[in-house]
């Protein structure tokens, strides 16, 4: 519980994942919060994401050799990895930071950091499933990666080696036969697999849902539709945001915009070094023969998660920008991807084709440090493509960060400084 003496009022911007998560345990830590969204709670990239929770995931975009692939897809027009070349033009600060850190060391720094959050995040999910009674379709039975050529299979054993090595996080290696018997939705012929025993999913739509349910049992005021533009600011310190419907005050704030962050960089006094990364998803119900495993096909970047209630396509990764409209030639690739794995890939009706906005950061690693300009906001986005599996603990850090206890997890690396 704070103290008494304590300013006990937060705000938080943004109700995503991020969001949601750093109210429910500024909440349980005894503050009085409201969360202020442009839109609806839960309807941007938290809302039809692939579901994964899934701490084998520690490894940044930023790769050795991932610059050649990303400078690839300029010439490509089907690649899972799309950067369009105007958006490199206006952005080449942020691709060439990215294109720094393709190399071994700023990799596995960045891992380390990652993992961190995963791992605490991953116990978090179960005891707040468990303690709030979360019915999200929560499944821990692993994630599966799928490989069609022998080639891509062995080359895997690399990335197997490393994640063993460097990150203690092993996977139970599948010969063709094995796989076939453990998974048998896929076709027949994949040469090998992956589990990653520690993964697991949940229905994203359904987890907002039900944090919502608790976070409004907690006394958490909802505001939907209120944009926020800016702060009204007294001695370094925020005193209340402005929004479209007037002024919201609060002691504290929390900024969980996700891809939008750097739209307020001016106020915040700094720049937020964030991309949107477009992925899309398609959702069906579940298909006769719908995999029982959550399946990575690696060659193709494609994502199947199975629901209790339903199935789901996703990824993609397009650097496009703001650009909200829905390319339908994403879509097909994921459908056209699912296709080449699955017995009975696709399943009727289509119930909602979706994209999301990825806060992609060029290092991998979310912002989560107070804003130079304000000492009583509290930054926390860019989680790029795990903003669901960190979603618990930054949002635990985040109210430990504004005074509920001691940080669980070392914020360092999180914060504004690593820019310079
Ligand atoms: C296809 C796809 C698949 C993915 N799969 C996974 C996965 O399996 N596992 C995983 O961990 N992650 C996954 N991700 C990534 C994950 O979805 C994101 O990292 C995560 O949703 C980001 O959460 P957030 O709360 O930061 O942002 P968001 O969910 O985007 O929320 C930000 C909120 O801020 C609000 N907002 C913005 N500006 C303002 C303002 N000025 N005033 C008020 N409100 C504002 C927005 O309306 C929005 O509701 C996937 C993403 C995509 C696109």
């Amino acid at each position: 519980m704070c103290g008494e003496e304590m300013s006990n009022r937060v705000v938080v911007v943004g109700g995503g994942v991020v969001g949601a998560c750093a109210a429910y345990y500024l909440a349980r830590a005894g503050f009085a919060v409201t969360i202020v969204d442009r839109g609806n709670f839960g309807a941007a990239c938290s809302h039809a994401n692939c579901g994964y929770v899934c701490p084998s995931h520690v490894l940044p975009l930023a790769t050795p050799g991932a610059v050649w692939s990303t400078l690839k897809t300029l010439f490509q027009r089907n690649s899972p990895l799309k950067v369009r070349p105007g958006v490199v033009l206006r952005n080449l600060g942020w691709f060439l930071s990215f294109a720094r850190r393709c190399n071994k060391r700023d990799m596995l720094t960045a891992g380390h950091a990652i993992q961190a959050l995963l791992n605490s995040s991953r116990t978090l999910y179960d005891e707040l499933i468990l303690a709030e009674h979360i019915e999200c379709e929560w499944e821990a039975k692993g994630l599966l990666f799928v490989f069609q050529t022998p080639r891509h299979f062995d080359h895997y054993a690399h990335a197997d080696e490393l994640l063993r090595r460097e990150f203690a996080m092993p996977a139970r290696r599948l010969e063709s036969a094995e796989l076939a018997t453990l998974e048998p939705a896929l076709k027949p012929g994949m040469a090998g697999g992956y589990l990653y025993e520690s993964d697991a999913h949940l229905r994203p739509d359904r987890l907002m849902l039900e944090l919502r349910r608790v976070l409004v049992g907690l006394g958490v005021e909802v505001r939907e539709n209120c944009e926020v533009t800016g702060f009204v600011r007294e001695n370094g310190k925020a005193k209340a945001v402005h929004t479209k419907r007037g002024d919201i005050s609060a002691d504290r704030f929390v900024l969980s915009t996700g891809a939008w962050a750097p739209l307020l960089n001016r106020e915040l006094g700094c720049r937020i070094p964030i991309q949107p990364g477009k992925g899309y998803s398609v959702t069906m119900p579940r298909p006769t023969v719908c995999p029982t495993y959550p399946l990575i096909f690696e060659e193709h970047r494609v994502a199947v998660t199975p629901f209790a209630s339903g199935y789901r396509i996703g990824s993609t990764m397009e650097f496009a920008g703001y650009d909200d409209t829905m390319n339908r030639s994403r879509l097909a690739l994921l459908t056209d991807g699912a296709k080449l794995y699955l017995k009975d890939p696709i399943a009727n009706p289509v119930q909602e084709e979706w994209f999301g906005w990825r806060p992609m950061t060029f290092d991998g690693l979310p912002v989560i440090d107070f804003s130079p300009a304000m000492g009583n906001v509290l930054i926390a986005a860019g989680h790029n493509m795990l903003g669901l599996s960190m979603a618990t603990a930054t949002g635990k850090l985040v109210a430990e960060m504004h005074g509920a206890g001691t940080p669980h997890i070392d914020p360092t690396p999180y914060s504004l400084k690593r820019f310079g």
